[in-house]
């Protein structure tokens, strides 16, 4: 009998955001500190396993940053190819939700499946995802390509907890956004989730903190539980933390743009 496949994983970093307060991202009893800085990092995933890269989301472009003005340094699939992915070929993206900054740079994956839970794509197409809440965290450009995608058949849209590939599971879990989804990867570590905006900083899920932007809280707090139970090696992976730099190791020649998770 073949062993089950284990993964390894990468985070790539290609921009941050040096002006966020911490009053934008957590929902704070009085006396936090709300003023103080906090920076958040803008990373793509890379899963990787012999002879096969899939990657958790694909950022945001040079293009969409005109407007939105972070210090952005290249776009996803540049940042991926730093270690040998090469976007031509990535079979599959997953993507954890439709935020801006999760799902610009599909048109850089020409022969990637994108996987999404239905709940998420019905959201964004649906009565609510105008409103001025939801709106200003996603592109009408992005969400408009999602849906051509998923006509010409590159949208596998899944609902619940679904197997991507032998040793990679996403599950929904809501909270951040309707069809938000966690990713569960097997690693020689145990299973390693990557919760992407699931918990955006470790603080938000080791301190048990709701983000400050979300759909429903109940469920944010549901996805904190969740995650943790699927954590058999006990590492859950925020999705925009500068500490992961401190937590995990740079892939040598790489400082300050990849490390590896496991
Ligand atoms: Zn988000």
């Amino acid at each position: 009998m073949s062993q089950p496949s284990v993964h390894e994983i990468y985070a790539v970093k290609y921009g941050q955001n040096l002006t966020g307060v911490r009053g934008h991202f957590f929902l704070g009893p009085d006396g936090d500190p709300h003023d103080e800085v906090m920076r958040l990092d803008y990373y793509v995933w890379v899963i990787r396993s012999p002879g096969q890269d899939i990657l958790l989301d694909a950022g945001f472009t040079a293009d969409t940053n005109r407007t939105r003005q972070r210090d952005h340094w290249e776009d996803p699939h540049q940042a991926v190819s730093r270690i040998g992915v090469d976007p031509a070929t990535v079979p599959i993206v997953i993507l954890s939700h439709l935020h801006y900054d999760h799902c610009g740079d599909l048109d850089a994956f020409p022969e990637a499946t994108f996987v999404l839970q239905k709940d998420e794509l019905e959201f964004w197409t649906g009565p609510y995802a105008s409103r001025g809440e939801f709106a200003r965290h996603t592109e009408t450009a992005d969400i408009e390509r999602v849906v051509r995608l998923h006509g010409e058949g590159r949208v596998q849209l899944v609902d619940g907890l679904h197997e991507v590939v032998d040793g990679v599971w996403v599950q929904r879990v809501g909270g951040h956004t309707p069809g938000m989804q966690a990713t569960y990867v097997r690693t020689d570590k145990g299973v390693v989730v990557l919760a992407s905006d699931s918990s955006h900083f470790f603080e938000n899920i080791e301190q048990d903190k709701p983000f400050a932007v979300h759909a429903d809280v109940v469920d944010m707090y549901r996805a904190f539980d969740t995650m943790r139970e699927a954590a058999t090696s006990g590492l859950v992976i925020a999705g925009h933390d500068p500490l992961i730099e401190e937590r995990f190791a740079a892939v040598p020649g790489h400082e300050g743009h990849v490390v590896r998770i496991a």
